[in-house]
């Protein structure tokens, strides 16, 4: 039987290895991969590192590192964990790995760049079990989230499940735009709020329901009107934008100003038993502009009057919402930025339309010229002239 100096001899033979010096060459080529303890990790990394303890290897390495040809460089403290780990890589079909003479300790000493991980408390640990056990979120995808900020536009319909699954994954801020008050009429679908908080501010009901979900979340609320005044300052620092709003006005006051400060919207409205949702990326797909040039006359324009929902499909269209902000926040898979996610409840259908950029947009296009403009109660739109007043006044 062979001994571990033996055993370490033998595996040498199998793997290639290089110096500190020639794996700093190679950062953002190369993979680098820790295979350390947790708690060695938690002291420091090299930036960009794939962390997985030597344990979980064979388990977690196809995962993590899917393509199996792009150059893996493989760490530990001091290069023998490498070695070892280096050679069941290869045993497992990755093409291009070495190990790095010397580790963490050597490069540390030499002086090249470290940092020491962001980690979770334990709490957060057994909270966010299941986004961590996601090898397309783990423990960095939900940093990422909590470090993240997403506006909401109402505490509605629409914003009360998207607030809900928001605050439920661990999105670090949450702000709120609303000036209404609950109202008993708002139970039938608002499920952010309940009986003891009619006559409530909305936004204040939020921010109890919302805490009480996840103390991680810091609720930001704005118990104002959102308009042409304030839209600027109140986008400021947000990473992307739901739109729960349920008027033409607001939205086309959004998208101006979203367009103007590169954020993100995750659109979405309800009517009766249908349902929409799209991602308005700016000028990398279309705006809300290119989808809606005009507003519709207000005869033709439900969101301006009263109209009936049903009760359960804001909850659909919100879910989507709060998904595709979740996506947008970690870069997974494909938005529904350029596509417009159609959902009819009656018949149970999802169809999906093409949204193309339009190079005449007014908002977005390439001669466009965006002036952040109030809208009249009639859904037309107005310039704010150069003293803040309306023509209109
Ligand atoms: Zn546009």
């Amino acid at each position: 039987m062979p001994g571990f100096r033996e055993l370490l001899t033998q595996t040498k033979k199998h793997i290639r290895e290089i110096d500190p010096a020639a794996a700093e060459a190679q950062l953002g080529d190369a993979t680098f991969l820790d295979v350390r303890e947790l708690d060695e990790y938690e002291q420091g990394m090299i930036p960009g590192t794939v962390f997985i303890p030597r344990g979980h290897l064979e388990s977690q390495v196809e995962n993590k590192l899917a393509d199996r040809t792009k150059p893996v460089i493989v760490y530990c403290a001091g290069g023998t964990r490498s070695a070892f780990a280096a050679k069941t890589l290869t045993d497992l079909g990755y093409t291009d790995v070495v190990s790095m003479i010397g580790g963490f300790g050597r490069w540390k000493n030499e002086g090249r760049a470290w940092i020491t991980p962001a980690v979770l408390s334990p709490e957060q640990r057994n909270r966010y079990h299941r986004h961590i056990l996601l090898p397309e979120v783990g423990e960095e995808g939900q940093q990422k989230l909590l470090a993240s900020r997403v506006l909401l536009l109402g505490a509605g319909g629409l914003g009360s499940p998207a607030a809900l699954y928001l605050a439920a994954a661990g999105v670090g801020t949450i702000g709120i735009v609303d000036m209404d008050i609950v109202d008993a009429s708002n139970l039938q679908r608002q499920i952010l709020h309940n009986m003891e908080r009619i006559g409530e501010r909305k936004v204040d009901s939020a921010k109890k329901t919302l805490t009480a979900i996840n103390p991680d979340v810091d609720v930001v609320t704005y118990d104002v009107r959102f308009g042409a005044d304030n839209v600027l300052d109140i986008l400021d620092g947000y990473d992307v934008v739901v739109d729960g709003t349920d008027n033409f006005p607001t939205r086309y006051l959004l998208n101006d100003a979203s367009l103007l400060k590169r954020i993100p919207v995750v659109h979405g409205s309800i009517f009766r038993f249908e349902g929409q949702v799209t991602v308005f990326d700016p000028y990398n797909g279309p705006c809300y502009r290119c989808l809606l040039p005009e507003p519709p006359p207000p005869e033709l324009a439900p969101s301006c009057a009263e109209a009936g929902v049903l009760g359960v499909l804001p909850g659909i269209v919100g879910s989507l919402q709060a998904l595709e902000a979740i996506k947008l926040l970690l870069g997974l898979g494909d938005s529904l930025n350029g596509r417009l996610l159609a959902y009819d409840a009656l018949e149970t259908s999802f169809r999906t339309f093409k949204v193309r950029r339009d190079p005449n947009c007014p908002a977005c296009g390439e001669n466009a010229q965006i002036v952040i403009a109030e809208y009249d109660d009639m859904c037309l739109p107005h310039a704010v002239l150069a003293d803040g007043s309306s023509p209109h006044d």
